[in-house]
């Protein structure tokens, strides 16, 4: 029971699709085992995964079989004497492998754990994902050399990276499975690069397959032409009597804790392990919670948007130091630091260009978990007016935050439903704001002044 798919949690309909997509996948392995061996003979129709794939499954056309309309495939579904094909349509019929997919749900939801994990079942060497073998263990461990993980750790993923990933990508895998390429925050890709990695899509080399993750396919989050690529796995929020299973049963949580800090992380599954495991993610969230009873004038919302904002800077400085430091030494180790003689001039000279590459990309990954940090701190703020907006409207639904019901339980007596909504929108105006990249300071001081005000 405990495969790859184990922690996906509340996912049911997705972990079908990917088992059989994974399934299926295996299958095509097999029927092209012979044509995997030839290497550097140019890719016929056989040896194109998306024309294999087509046979059975269309991701562009549900109407299934044969219903290809590219017109470009190389490979006729219904010629006889096509044992590869026939097998692979044997082993998995009806069931769909392609080259790239999506998936989207809201943070939290386990897009990249999703990714993760059909990653894995598809360089695992019995083809399901065991979650023993050394193509599960090693995909999941991060380790695999023909998995490669991008985690945009600026606000955007450049176009440099994304041609050199392509690049990459485009080898032979050495496992002889799959090159893969999961792409976390995919609707952080800039249009450039977004534009490199569509040709990659459009022309797909015969063993590669792209995983992005996004929050929706919002042309906003995904552009069109990629979204028209891909076939979508949408994942939805884990309720939260299937995140308390999973702390329980895979992180030895106590089901009491679990219970609470599933609900308080309102679906997110690492949120949710955090808060039941990490004594200052609880006092953070707490600091967070007093925030509405704090709010007793104008200089009291300024303290408080001080304080938030701070916080989230604290976090964020502790979250990005250890990589920062690690990063600079190993810079500078290769650089080979404090070094003299012929030619050390002109490495130096190079070594500050890389200095301040690598300073530049670190700043671009604080502010990135500084507005993490801010973020996780306002979906905490709207649980609690949204738990007195719906005390307000007597709706028969349980609390986000049990703890602090008593305090949302006198807001909603207090500002009635309106009121309630209106403090509800200020912060969800605030969230919008932020990631408008209205400065996160003035975003967060003009929320509290309506919080007050309501
Ligand atoms: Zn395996």
């Amino acid at each position: 029971m405990t495969d790859v798919f184990a922690d996906l949690v509340g996912q049911d309909e997705a972990v079908v699709t990917l088992r059989r997509a994974a399934a299926s996948a295996a299958a095509l392995l097999r029927a092209g085992a012979p044509v995997a061996a030839r290497v550097g003979v140019p890719a016929d129709g056989y040896d194109d995964l998306d024309a294999l794939a087509e046979q059975f499954d269309d991701p562009g056309d549900p109407s299934g079989p044969g219903a290809s309309g590219s017109g470009e495939s190389a490979c006729d579904p219904g010629a006889s004497g096509d044992p590869g094909g026939a097998a692979a349509a044997e082993a998995a019929p009806g069931a769909g492998m392609t080259h790239a997919w999506i998936f989207t749900g809201p943070p939290g939801s386990g897009r990249s754990v999703a990714a993760r994990a059909f990653a894995a079942a598809l360089q695992c060497v019995h083809g399901t994902g065991c979650g023993r073998c050394p193509g599960c263990h090693t995909t999941l461990a991060g380790t695999h050399a023909d998995v490669r993980l991008v985690v945009p750790e600026g606000l955007s993923i450049s176009v440099g990276e994304m041609r050199a990933l392509v690049l990459r990508a485009a080898s032979t895998p050495s496992g002889g499975r799959w090159q893969i390429v999961i792409i976390e925050d995919a609707d952080r890709l800039t249009e450039a690069a977004g534009n490199a990695l569509l040709k990659a899509i459009e022309e797909p080399p015969p063993r590669t397959v792209f995983l992005l993750c996004a929050p929706s396919t919002h042309p906003d989050d995904v552009s069109v032409t990629i979204r028209s690529r891909c076939r979508v796995v949408p994942l939805r929020q884990p309720p939260a009597g299937a995140v308390a299973e999973v702390l329980v049963r895979r992180d030895g949580v106590a089901p009491d804790v679990a219970q609470w800090a599933a609900a308080a992380a309102q679906g997110h599954v690492g949120r949710a392990r955090r808060l039941a495991r990490d004594p200052e993610a609880r006092q953070r969230r707490e600091a967070v919670l007093a925030v509405p009873r704090r709010l007793t004038g104008v200089g009291a919302a300024f303290d408080a948007a001080s304080a938030l904002i701070e916080a989230a800077e604290a976090e964020a400085a502790v979250s990005v130091a250890e990589a920062d430091e690690a990063e600079r030494a190993a810079l500078q180790t290769a650089l080979g630091a404090g070094g003299t003689g012929r030619g050390a001039a002109g490495a130096m000279r190079g070594a500050a260009g890389q200095l301040k590459d690598l300073e530049r990309r670190q700043k671009s990954r604080a502010t990135r978990a500084q507005r993490d940090a801010l973020d996780r701190a306002l979906v905490d703020l709207a649980g609690f007016y949204r738990d007195a907006l719906t005390m307000a409207l007597r709706a028969p639904v349980a609390p986000v935050h049990t703890d602090t019901a008593t305090t949302a339980a006198a807001g909603a007596q207090k500002w009635d439903a309106e009121g309630s909504l209106r403090r509800l929108e200020a912060v969800l105006e605030c969230r919008a704001a932020i990631e408008a990249n209205v400065k996160p300071r003035i975003a967060v001081e003009a929320m509290m002044l309506s919080l007050w005000r309501g």
